[in-house]
């Protein structure tokens, strides 16, 4: 079996997920979960053949970017064979529900197949990530016409998707979007620029524009914005207004092609609700965050192997240098750091998936035709809102944690390539190029950790800590039972560092870094002991993660609570000595 399908992936398809009440809740039947965990391993085993057969190819092609030719983009060969062949498995839109031709795989399995992607080709993972992000915004919020117009193709990967939100002076700040929407005869036309577009030469752009009629009272705001769905060629066979006026060239993921996009008069039809495009939009933008926290886990997977297959054959000073202590030691680290972030990933999935599941379950029993009882409804509605803070606050989290590690990883991997591993063709060197990306798009590192100390101050920690605890009192093995005190004592830690930022909004946003590290820590930390309870041989990678981890957060959290926003000022006198 291929080992792009890791350990990791399958204790949390053998044992770490309830898939038994994930299936009973989405299909409202009991399920035989055995046969539909078999279906999923055979899906996840499929493409980690695939994406392992595909490697040697695009690494080799990896320099090779799109161009644009004639107003038409075209993928360089290497990506173009890869796209094909994940078409003729099936396997370019994840999460398309059976009834419109997909697969409906859940969450988890689908982040797991974009990491696949992404450890072969980052680059050809984002084209795919987009294409099941878009799908699944127009699942979820398009008309049922549209649905049917577009998610069969999707599905099937005749049309292929891009999501259109950033303009030059709207990056992180998306209230600052100008492209306008106006409506006339009952129909609504584009027009704006966009820039830094990835797959901007496909069919299909979800386009987050202005609305015209409250333009004016709107600007500078995210209220006022609407999603719309824009084909470049329309139902009637006529060339929509949309052209790709640029290709940038970059500096990793070169066989992504990233545009900039003229919309002159495109018709464009409204997904969701009208001047609620910014939400619609944010369903797609936490789907993609946790599709480019597995492209971060996919590059950090690669770089990884290639640095310990390297460390074991490089001899230096009459060994292996992978037997130095320091290069133990380094080794150790990183592989820490991938399985840390992958753990926040996994849960986090598996917790949207859950909430998918029981979105079903109550929608069967809205209808009449579901099996609940009152009481039963009343629970499964609190256990999705509990889920629904968690996976705001994991979200970002895990957006954070994989692709910095993505980035340290890499950049880890070409120190143990020593020399080699600053050479023009080096692997890590090409995999680190690509993962600094990841830490950029779909909202930087600054604005994911922004974000989590955005649900912090509305109280996520309780709901969160809560379940942990639970989780953590249940390791009654002395070994496990230790590591679970450790964090629990983090836990408080951080609850008593974190009432220390409530006073002060500017030094709450500075420490966010700090918090989202050791909120990160703990939540992780908990995930490893219950893979270390599954599979004893990963108690040494818990133990470790939670030691180092649990060092760090004492002193982050003393240092938060020592601190006030006086500090912003002594910041601001540094920077003043680099002349700013
Ligand atoms: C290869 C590539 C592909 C992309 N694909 C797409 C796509 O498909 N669709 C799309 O719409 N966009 C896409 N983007 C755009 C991407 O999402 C933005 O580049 C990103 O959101 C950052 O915006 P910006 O570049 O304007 O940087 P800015 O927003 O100007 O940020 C610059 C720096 O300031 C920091 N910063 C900004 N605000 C704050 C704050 N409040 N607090 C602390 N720090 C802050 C940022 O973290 C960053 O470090 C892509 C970009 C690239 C490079």
């Amino acid at each position: 079996m291929s080992d792009y399908l890791s350990d990791a992936v399958l204790l949390y398809l053998q044992e770490l997920i309830d898939w038994e009440s994930y299936f009973n809740w989405r299909k409202g039947e009991e399920s035989d979960v055995e046969i539909e965990r078999a279906a999923l391993r055979e899906v996840l085993e499929t493409a980690a053949q695939i994406c392992e057969e595909m490697e040697p190819e695009l690494r080799a092609g990896w320099d090779q970017a799109a161009r644009l030719v004639d107003g038409e983009v075209v993928y360089p060969p290497h990506i173009q064979t890869a796209l094909d062949k994940m078409r003729e498995a099936g396997l370019v839109s994840f999460g398309v529900e059976e009834e419109y031709g997909g697969f409906g795989l859940p969450s988890f399995v689908a982040n797991v197949l974009l990491q696949m992607v992404s450890r072969a080709d980052a680059g050809l993972m984002t084209i795919l990530g987009l294409q099941a992000g878009v799908a699944e915004d127009i699942q979820q919020y398009a008309s049922e016409e549209l649905k049917r117009t577009y998610l069969p193709r999707f599905a099937s990967g005749e049309v292929m998707g891009a999501m259109d939100l950033t303009e030059p002076q709207a990056g992180s700040d998306l209230g600052a979007i100008l492209t306008r929407a106006t409506e006339k005869d009952g129909r609504t036309f584009i027009d704006g620029d966009k820039i830094f577009i990835t797959n901007g030469g496909c069919e299909i752009h979800l386009v987050l524009a202005r609305d015209d009629d409250t333009f004016e009272q709107s600007k500078g705001t995210t209220k006022g914005l609407s999603l719309y769905l824009v084909p470049r060629t329309l139902p009637s066979g006529e060339k929509n207004g949309v052209t790709v006026t640029r290709l940038e060239e970059k500096l990793g993921i070169h066989g992504s092609p990233t545009a900039a996009i003229h919309f002159e008069q495109a018709e464009g039809f409204l997904v969701g609700t009208k001047g609620e495009g910014f939400k619609a939009m944010l369903s797609l933008m936490n789907n993609a965050r946790l599709g480019v926290a597995a492209q971060g886990i996919g590059i950090a997977e690669a770089a990884l192997k290639v640095a310990v297959s390297y460390a074991q054959q490089r001899v230096q000073f009459g060994q292996p240098i992978a037997e130095q202590p320091l290069m133990k030691d380094r080794l150790a680290r990183m592989t820490l750091e991938l399985e840390g972030s992958r753990a926040l990933l996994y849960r986090a999935c598996s917790l949207v998936d859950q909430n998918r599941a029981i979105e079903k379950a109550l929608a069967r029993a809205n209808e009449g035709s579901g099996e609940l009882s009152a009481a039963e409804r009343v629970e499964l509605e609190a256990l999705h809102e509990r889920n629904d803070t968690r996976v705001r606050l994991l979200t970002p989290l895990a957006k954070y944690m994989g692709t910095e590690a993505a980035d340290s990883i890499s950049r880890d991997s070409i120190q143990v390539h020593g020399g080699l591993g600053f050479m023009a063709e080096s692997e890590p060197g090409k995999l680190h190029s690509d993962a600094i990306i990841t830490t950029i798009y779909e909202g930087t590192s600054e604005i994911q950790v922004s974000f989590a100390l955005k649900e912090i101050g509305k109280g996520a920690l309780t709901i969160v800590f809560e379940a942990l605890e639970k989780e953590l009192k249940t390791f009654e093995e002395p070994r496990l039972r230790e590591q679970a005190e450790k964090v629990l004592d983090g836990m408080n830690q951080i609850l008593g560092a974190a009432g220390a930022l409530l006073a002060d909004f500017s030094y709450a946003l500075m420490s966010a870094q700090s918090l989202a590290e050791v909120v990160a820590s703990v939540i992780a930390g908990a995930e490893l002991l219950k893979q270390a309870k599954a599979d004893p041989r990963r108690f040494d990678l818990a133990a470790s993660w939670i030691n180092r981890r649990m060092n760090d957060l004492e002193s982050r959290c003393k240092r938060i609570k020592e601190g006030s926003a006086e500090r912003l000022d002594r910041c601001a006198n540094i920077i003043a000595l680099s002349g700013g």
